[in-house]
């Protein structure tokens, strides 16, 4: 396969790690953005440690500004984006009746506007190259909707409104636009939900576990080779069989 240039967002966190190690397995170039610059160098160590090598850039997805100086940078050090990996995204549950305004616009911001700031600094150039890989990572609660997540369903569901619309724009140009949701997943995002309730959930999954983080990895690099280029505009689910809609 050829080398491309890849860049995961969030790519520090749980799945995003995950990403970034499956994407450089395969021999391409990977970057993450960091906000934490001491954490973030720690963990590229560490990655370093057992033979990935990642390339660090700051940038704060939910901030337009941050997203065009992130990217500049990286066409700097590492060359233009082939391959954006949309994963940055955060959670602020609470049930709508109690919902603040600063609920709600830090997680449209920097799940869903996140997706328009960075996609935005890099689809000129994937059209201009002629090929380009875009994934959204959305979840199963913008699927089905989730008690508590208004906002993040929304970002969600959002995020796969994005990607059929930019499917369909850009599918001349060898761009290919996915979604991939994945169900519930052992991070610290998911760690963070009470045990009981984590046993609850893990209960309704037909394969009868939570996934891994290499399990989503694993769907986004299904996206990634020319075979696979005849793919755009679909949303993969990825949850144990815990959700079978769209
Ligand atoms: P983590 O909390 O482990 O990682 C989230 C990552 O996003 C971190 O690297 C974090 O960086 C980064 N991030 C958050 N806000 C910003 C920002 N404004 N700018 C730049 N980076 C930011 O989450 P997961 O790995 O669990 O989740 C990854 C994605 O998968 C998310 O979009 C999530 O919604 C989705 N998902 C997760 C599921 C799960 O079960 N875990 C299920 C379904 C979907 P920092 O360290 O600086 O905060």
């Amino acid at each position: 396969m050829t080398s491309r240039v890849a860049l995961v967002t969030g790519g520090t966190g749980g799945i995003g790690s995950a990403i970034v190690k499956k994407l450089a397995s395969m021999g391409h170039k990977v970057a993450t953005n960091y906000r934490d610059h001491a954490r973030a160098t720690a963990w590229q160590e560490a990655l370093k440690k057992s033979g990935i090598d990642v390339t660090l850039v700051a940038g704060d997805v939910a901030s337009p500004e941050s997203a065009e100086i992130m990217i500049n940078e990286l066409k700097d050090t590492l060359g233009p984006v082939d391959i954006l990996v949309n994963n940055a995204g955060i959670t602020r549950d609470t049930t709508f009746h109690k919902m603040s305004a600063v609920q709600w616009q830090e997680v449209i911001n920097t799940n869903l506007n996140s997706c328009f700031n960075v996609t935005r600094q890099v689809i000129d150039g994937m059209r201009e190259r002629k090929w380009g890989r875009i994934i959204q990572i959305s979840s199963i609660n913008g699927q089905k909707g989730q008690y508590g997540q208004a906002n993040y369903a929304a970002s969600k569901a959002g995020m796969h409104g994005f990607t059929i619309s930019l499917a369909q724009e850009n599918a001349k140009f060898g761009i290919t636009v996915n979604t991939v949701s994945p169900g519930y997943v052992g991070t610290e995002m998911v760690m963070a939900v009470p045990e009981e309730v984590r046993a609850k959930i893990a209960a309704q999954i037909p394969v009868g576990r939570l996934g891994s983080p290499e399990e989503i990895a694993y769907a986004v690099a299904f996206f990634m080779p020319d075979e696979a280029a005849w793919i755009t505009g679909a949303n993969l689910s990825i949850n144990g069989g815990h959700y079978m809609g769209w």
